[in-house]
This record gives C-alpha cells, structure tokens and sequence, in this order.
C-alpha cells in the first residue's frame, strides 16, 4: 500500500484529503502541526507528502527546506493560502515538486497526488534502468555533470543546483542538439499529468541558465529555439 503523509494543522481540511487520498487507495497519516510533520516525514518511508504552508510550531517552508536537507527525493505537494504566497513559494525553489493555492477542489489535489506518485515510479524505473546502461557522468566541454552525485561542475568550479535544476540539466546533457518543447520537458522532467505550468519550466531553465553563466553573453549550454522551446547545445 502507499503511504502518504498529510501535514496540515486545520482538522477539517486534513481529514477531507485523508479522506480521498485513502480511495486511491493509500494508507493516509495525517501530522496536525510542523514539528510532528518533520518528524515523520523524516523517520518513515512516503512515497507522496502533502504539505499546508501555515503550520503551527514550524511552517511549510522551513519543514520543506528541512526535509529537502536532509532527505530525500519524496514528492511533495505544497499548499498555500494565497497567490501571493505562492509567488513566495516559486521564489524560494525549496523544492516541493507541485503546488496548490487554497481553497481547492479535492478532486484537483488527488489528481495532483497521482501524478506525483506516477512520477516517483517513474523516476525510480528510470533510475533503475539508467544504473544499467547509462552513463554516470557526462562531459561537455568545461561542463561537467554527475547523476549519482547529483552534481555539476562548470570549468571545475561546482554550480549549485536544487534537486529540479539538477534534473533539467542532466535530461538536457543526455540529449545534445536535441529541441525539447516546454511541454516535451514538464512531461519529461516534472512528470505531470497535466498542462499549464509553462510559466514553471521558463522560470527554471531562466535559474539554470543563469548558474551557467548563459545569461552574461551569447548562450552557452541552453538555446533557446524560438516558438519551439529549448535545446541543450555546447557553442563552438
Ligand atoms: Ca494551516
């Protein structure tokens, strides 16, 4: 059964997910305030966790940043009160992996779930089937990026990337010259089963980009391929 940990400290809201959640069918454990959420978050296996922004004790954002530190891949879907909060959220990049603005519609964020869950099955097969055949480290020019450290280096000097970032480059690096729509890319990267987040891969490939250096002159690993999307390509 997969489990999946609700953090969220309003009884109603909480028990209405859990409830829905536990048709998928899952195994639900709801956590009612920040400190308890880390805990379990930390101490136990999830293969999804929901997570509210307003916490008591210990808010979304640090729990996210926290939980990002020190463990792991988990998915994770934030949930937010306000837009304007969300902006906050996207600003920061700790790292959840999907966001919903309250109030939502239930049936949205078990969608959202899902495609989470599709997702991290996803990357696991992957992972499984990159160990096999795959290159662990790939070299282009003064670029260098490494998929079991989940790190890159540019000209020897490592560019600090956020598990996302990390993720773009390296489908980026194993497909040279290749266009990817942004699309082709949610799909590829994020794994969503829906559309509409265009404005979310822009952002992070503008954040890649700029921690390649590509923002200060002529573009020197991603391409931008105009009405189409992007290409990785090392210039001459
Ligand atoms: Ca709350």
């Amino acid at each position: 059964m997969r489990r999946i940990l609700v953090v969220e400290d309003e009884r109603d809201i909480a028990e209405l997910i859990a409830l829905h959640l536990s048709d998928l069918p899952a195994d639900v454990t709801v956590a009612s305030d920040g400190p308890h959420g880390l805990q379990l978050a930390l101490r136990e296996a999830w293969e999804a966790v929901v997570l509210d922004l307003r916490l008591p004790g210990l808010n979304g954002l640090d729990l996210c940043r926290e939980l990002r530190a020190q463990a792991a891949h988990v998915p994770i879907l934030m949930l937010t009160a306000r837009s304007s909060e969300l902006d906050r959220v996207l600003g920061l990049e700790l790292g959840a992996d999907d966001y919903l603005t309250k109030p939502f519609s239930v049936l949205e964020l078990v969608a959202r779930v899902k495609a989470l869950l599709r997702r991290s099955a996803l990357t696991a097969a992957r992972a499984a089937e990159a160990a096999e055949d795959k290159p662990s480290v790939i070299e282009h020019g003064a670029l260098r990026t490494d998929r079991i450290q989940r790190r890159a280096w540019l000209d020897g000097s490592e560019v600090p990337l956020t598990p996302r970032e990390f993720d773009l480059l390296w489908h980026f690096v194993q497909h040279p010259g290749r266009v990817f729509t942004r699309s082709e890319l949610l799909a590829d990267v994020w794994g969503h089963g829906h559309d509409g987040y265009d404005h979310t891969v822009n952002s992070h490939i503008n954040r890649l980009r700029t921690k390649l250096g590509d923002e200060r002159a002529e573009a020197a690993f991603i391409h931008t391929v105009w009405g189409v999307g992007y290409r990785f390509e090392v210039a001459a």
